[in-house]
């Protein structure tokens, strides 16, 4: 394992001013950085590779394909899929989440069903399923968050009652992207299958934080980004458990997902491809696979150490500061922390600390239900990854305090 200072050079990015400062990235949650490798392997792809996948018969189209094919093989360890089949790539966790709520939703859903999701949902894993329940007539329900800083998490209590027969899908975020929350993605998983209801993970904030294993969680649908795993934008992954997938209709249709077109009609390939319609992002896709190994290289316990480890450190001294609060729990949280003053714009915070070399990100982080509930409009967040240090921490500290003096004088 390499020293957390030898990570820091893999990242060119960070290594510029801004602003007459050393940069100090800290809106990972948004999005993370990428290293050399995976830079490079979009590169060499572009420069040697490129050609359209599947469809070819000529070297560089085999090439393609080939690297195409294995990083879904590499996706799927990365996960532990059972089988690379399982593993749709899509544009990100948005379009992954989508991709279930028309294809199973619209299939499965029926008036008087009901769909459970979370009081802390990105908007990406709530939204869809609005649109679900009013087309099929089924009622959404939320999981309620516990305490005014929602540092009880979810209300595990609840879910006795919440979880009836009438659960056919029960959605959740593994790690809240604004309050840190890390939900017991196991056990939820476990009690939504004992009333026969299927489980959909948002594994945008975890995927790349922390080891991920789909089997020993025992979900049937987990959606992640690679943007948000040192990987490129514009690539993403639905995992579906295989025998869920060969029972759903595609969600779009055309070129690459059909066996045989007629006239009258077409048939369908099985997953992956039935879900994959047209020229996919091969060269991300391949670039995610480089990211994969990347991140394994590190060793994903000590990175879920390192983000942890950061964000706890930055919410006790973020606490110190006068008037403040802080959302999420108290203990153990994923690499974020979220935080508001009464008196001073989540806005102007993140202009201020702009000028000081600081990225941070300040607004209601797709979460507009979760700030009404807790009487905000919008927080700043600071979010941690494995080229962050504690000095940043101490960085972004004297950068809050500079702004508070400007505006409380
Ligand atoms: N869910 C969560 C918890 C997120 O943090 C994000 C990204 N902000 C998304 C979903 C959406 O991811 P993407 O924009 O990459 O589709």
């Amino acid at each position: 394992m390499p020293t957390w200072n030898d990570i820091r050079a893999d990242f060119p990015i960070l290594h510029q001013q801004v602003n007459g400062h050393p940069l100090v990235y800290l809106d990972n949650g948004a999005t993370t950085q990428k290293p050399r490798a995976v830079i490079d392997a979009l590169v060499k792809y572009y420069e040697r590779d490129n050609s359209n996948v599947h469809r070819g018969l000529h070297a560089l189209s085999m090439r393609a394909t080939d690297a195409y094919e294995g990083a879904r093989t590499r996706v799927a360890k990365f996960i532990n899929a059972a089988d690379p089949a399982e593993i749709i790539f899509t544009r990100g966790t948005t379009e992954s989440i989508n991709v279930v709520a028309r294809s199973w939703a619209h299939a499965h859903l029926r008036p008087g069903d009901v769909v459970l999701t979370t009081e802390m949902e990105h908007h990406s894993n709530l939204v869809p399923w609005q649109q679900a329940a009013k087309a099929s007539g089924a009622t959404l329900k939320y999981v309620p968050i516990v305490g005014t800083n929602a540092e009880g998490g979810l209300d595990l209590a609840a879910l006795d009652t919440l979880l009836t027969p009438q659960v056919k899908l029960f959605a959740f975020t593994h790690i809240s992207n604004t309050l840190g929350t890390i939900n017991p993605a196991a056990e939820l998983c476990r009690r939504a299958r004992a009333v026969g209801a299927v489980t959909v993970i948002d594994a945008a904030q975890s995927i790349g934080h922390q080891p991920l294993d789909v089997q020993a969680i025992g979900c049937d649908f987990l959606a992640f980004s690679g943007h948000k795993m040192a990987g490129p934008t514009g690539i993403g992954v639905l995992y579906g458990r295989r025998a869920l997938l060969d029972t759903l209709a595609p969600d779009e249709t055309g070129g690459g997902m059909v066996v045989n077109v007629t006239y009258a009609g077409a048939t369908w390939k099985p997953a992956p491809e039935r879900f994959e319609a047209g020229t996919p992002n091969v060269a991300d896709a391949i670039g995610l696979g480089v990211a994969c190994d990347y991140l394994d290289s590190l060793d994903r316990v000590a990175i879920e150490k390192h983000d942890g480890d950061l964000a706890r450190l930055a919410y006790e001294k973020l606490s110190t500061l006068p008037n403040i609060r802080v959302l999420g729990p108290t203990g153990a949280r994923g690499g974020l922390v979220s935080f508001a003053f009464p008196d001073v714009h989540a806005h102007d915070v993140v202009t201020f600390a702009d000028e000081d070399g600081v990225a941070l990100r300040g607004g209601h982080h797709c979460n507009q239900p979760l700030m009404r509930k807790l009487g905000l409009t919008s927080t700043t967040r600071a979010s941690f990854y494995v080229y962050n240090t504690a000095e940043e921490i101490d960085i972004l500290v004297a950068s809050m305090r500079r702004t508070l003096k400007f505006f409380r004088g």
